[in-house]
């Protein structure tokens, strides 16, 4: 039984409940394009459970990131970006505004975008 926050946007994505292009998926996490991309290619990996950010996650269960970071790896590999760059906001003061755990999988951009 996974935690759920009722009142978190990607808990709702998890369970199906709303759209969104999903580009990949694993036993723990889901793989969906960010709805306002900031790179060529922009995508979302996020785990099944809810937590608030990364640290959150990993101190719940460290093995968490791992399947993250493989899950972004297959999804950039596969979309054609084997360059890519992962970027995890913890806070509102750099910008999270979604407080369920997630990494922006971000290619085909040539230098650091300023927005994330
Ligand atoms: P944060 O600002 O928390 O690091 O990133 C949250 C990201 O989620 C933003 O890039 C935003 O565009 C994306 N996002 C927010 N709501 C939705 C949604 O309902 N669907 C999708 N696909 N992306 C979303
Ligand atoms: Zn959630």
């Amino acid at each position: 039984m996974s935690a759920t926050s009722d009142d978190c946007i990607f808990c709702t994505i998890v369970a199906g409940e709303i759209p969104a292009d999903v580009i990949g998926r694993s036993e723990h996490a889901i793989a969906f394009k960010d709805l306002n991309p900031q790179a060529p290619f922009h995508a979302l990996v996020v785990p099944l459970d809810h937590h608030e950010n990364v640290a959150a996650s990993a101190a719940a269960d460290p093995a968490v990131i791992g399947h993250l970071v493989a899950l972004a790896d297959t999804v950039a590999r596969e979309s054609g970006n084997p360059d890519y760059r992962l970027v995890a906001n913890t806070g509102a003061a750099v910008g999270q505004s979604v407080f369920h755990t997630h990494f922006h999988v971000l290619g085909g951009s040539s230098r650091m975008s300023e927005s994330l």
